[in-house]
């Protein structure tokens, strides 16, 4: 198989962004982290700004245009964009009515997007952030909610961008979205794989003679393999395990979309529709206004899906609205005919400033006195986790190797490189310690990719939040508190339970272990020492366990027996941030614990179930 078309594939998306841009000019212009619409809707519209990796066109930024999207935010190739990106795009986006970020149901997209979310709200922009879960075949129907989004996306776009154009307040919008999700359901097959920009092998590959029926729109395992068949026979196959989800209030009329997947032929797709239409009229349903193309594709995947959306009177409307942009139009819309290039530009920038930069908005942000001197404190504590990651990256590396990729050393790392950098220069400007460790939170998410870099960041954006509580507690619960807020934020957002074999088996023992000192009074010399021991010995018990969650999943037996490595970098952190000597936070012997934990939920599937590819590449995941 040949790997697509590019002159350096380390660029693939930026050249082939620089190229859809010149093509559409009138209808989107380039904004740091992806496009948003080259003439602005009213400011008293609420945003839609849809997002994910590339690979995918029309999804994301082919969908950007009045009656759809306002923006979308431009991953790599099958990775999510940074929570910066998806910050910015939301920004550009936003008027004064809110905006809504819609991605499908990945790991790093739901991360990354939930952190932006947070961000846009913290710099006064209403947010609302939703996944699209249409994928019937990567969980079952009691468990929609692992559910992965696929070509339903353009449904639940479609009602969110047709509801904001309708005049809809944000909630309205959010309620829309929300409801098209409930009602769409898709289910895809691959007729053969996809190969990424640049590699020599494809990403996965469907046996000679078969297709491969649920795969994800990136070569996620589905239900399982199907001999080859005729159009009329896969006709069958899609249409009646879609009926089978059929809601029990639902009406008889449905839209539908036949979607191809990168490779297969428009004539291909429309012999496949004649039987669909033909099963569907078997079934008494009255199909509205189907589509029948490539909307969301997986490079250049053989194959297609079927997706139905079962309608009432909202969501009819709503699909059959118009819409006009690059790749996806509907009816009539006014276009930017009536906008001058020159009017247009002048027009963009001031109607659609990107918000700045908390940093860079008015003078310092100092709390008091009190956090204006806890600016060198934050600083000189990175700088010693910078100096204790240095020193651990290779054993954290090999670690991640033995189940994950092995990137735990080197992006933790790069983390906390980036946020002591962004840390000194915050407090150069004469910010506070708790604006210098936001600063760092936002440049540790940023930089040091990685699930763990993601959930890092939201630790410590939460912890720097806890930093600024005034009035401030005695400094043992205050310590407490900070670490409670980054367990409870991890948490949150990377939804793993205790004993999933992540960094919260360490931290949360450890958050307790300094609740309960400072309970007691203890000062820090006493609290300290049992804290880290605490953690260090609940890192070492996460050997006896298997992951639940993240990279490490599918090799969950050969994890057995090896210490998680978040686990384990989260204790030494903590012990360089509180001053402590290394040896404080190194692993007891195995078997000196007592090895509690043990009991991985192996009858529990993963949280992100189809976040992770066949060749155990987090899809969608974090760069
Ligand atoms: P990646 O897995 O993307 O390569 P890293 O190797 O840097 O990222 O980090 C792996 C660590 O991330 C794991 O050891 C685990 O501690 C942590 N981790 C993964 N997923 C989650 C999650 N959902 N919640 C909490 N921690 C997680
Ligand atoms: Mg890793």
């Amino acid at each position: 198989m040949v790997s697509p078309l590019a002159d350096d594939p380390a660029r693939f998306v930026e050249d082939a962004l620089e190229g859809f841009v010149d093509l559409y000019r009138d209808q989107v212009r380039l904004v740091p982290g992806g496009v948003v619409r080259a003439v602005p809707a009213p400011r008293s519209q609420v945003a839609v700004v849809v997002g994910g990796g590339s690979g995918h066109y029309p999804a994301f930024c082919g969908v950007v245009g009045p009656g759809l999207a306002h923006g979308a935010v431009v991953g790599n190739v099958f990775t999510s964009p940074s929570t910066a990106d998806a910050v910015s795009v939301g920004a550009a986006a936003a008027g004064d009515a809110g905006v809504l970020l819609l991605t499908g149901n990945y790991a790093g997209d739901v991360m990354n997007f939930t952190l932006a979310r947070d961000e846009l709200r913290r710099r006064g922009v209403d947010a609302h952030f939703l996944v699209v879960t249409d994928d019937v075949a990567s969980a079952p129907v009691d468990q929609v909610e692992k559910r992965r989004g696929i070509a339903g996306d353009l449904v639940v776009f479609k009602a969110a961008g047709a509801a904001a154009a309708e005049g809809a307040t944000l909630e309205q919008v959010v309620a829309a979205a929300t409801h098209a999700n409930d009602r769409t359901r898709t289910l895809g097959v691959a007729f053969d794989g996809c190969t990424l920009p640049g590699a020599d092998a494809p990403l996965f590959t469907v046996p000679e003679g078969t297709f491969g029926l649920g795969v994800g729109i990136h070569g996620e395992p589905g239900i399982g393999e199907v001999p080859a068949c005729t159009a009329s026979e896969l006709a069958g196959l899609l249409v009646d395990r879609l009926l089978e989800e059929r809601p029990a209030d639902a009406g008889p009329r449905v839209a539908a979309v036949l979607n191809g997947l990168g490779r297969t032929k428009y004539e291909e797709l429309f012999v496949l529709w004649r039987a669909v239409r033909a099963r569907l009229d078997a079934a008494g349903l009255e199909v509205v206004a189907p589509d029948v193309g490539e909307l969301v594709t997986s490079l250049d995947m053989a194959g297609c899906s079927l997706t139905l959306v079962w309608l009432d009177e909202d969501l009819e409307r709503w699909w059959t609205a118009p819409a006009h942009t690059p790749a996806y139009r509907r009816g009539d819309v006014p276009t930017s005919s009536d906008a001058s290039a020159a009017g247009r530009d002048t027009a963009v920038e001031d109607a659609w400033p990107v918000a700045p930069a908390d940093s860079e908005a008015g003078g310092p942000r100092v709390v008091d006195d009190a956090d204006a001197a806890e600016a060198p404190v934050v600083v000189a504590a990175l700088e010693r986790v910078v100096g204790v990651l240095t020193d651990l990256e290779g054993e954290l590396g090999r670690l991640d190797a033995v189940a994950g990729d092995g990137d735990h050393g080197r992006g933790m790392l790069r983390g906390a490189r980036a946020a002591a950098q962004a840390a000194a220069a915050a407090a150069e400007q004469g910010h506070g310690g708790s604006a210098c460790l936001l600063d760092a939170a936002h440049a540790w998410a940023d930089r040091a990719g990685g699930t763990s870099g993601v959930l890092w960041g939201a630790g410590l954006a939460a912890a720097a939040d806890a930093l600024a509580v005034r009035p401030a507690a005695d400094p043992g619960a205050r310590v407490a508190a900070l670490v409670r807020a980054w367990v409870d934020a991890v948490a949150t957002l990377g939804k793993a339970q205790p004993g999933d074999k992540t960094m919260l088996d360490s931290a949360a023992p450890l958050a307790d272990a300094l609740e309960r000192a400072a309970a007691a009074g203890d000062p820090a010399d006493v609290a300290w020492p049992a804290a880290l021991d605490a953690g260090r010995t609940a890192a070492r018990a996460t050997a006896d366990l298997r992951p639940q969650v993240g990279r490490a999943r599918p090799l969950a037996e050969r994890s057995l027996g090896t210490p998680d490595p978040g686990a384990v970098s989260l204790v030494a952190v903590l012990a360089a941030a509180a001053g402590r000597d290394p040896q404080e936070a190194a692993l007891p012997p195995a078997g000196a614990d007592g090895a509690q934990g043990g009991q991985g939920r192996e009858d529990v599937p993963d949280a992100h179930d189809g976040a992770v590819g066949q060749d155990g590449q987090d899809e969608e995941g974090t760069r």
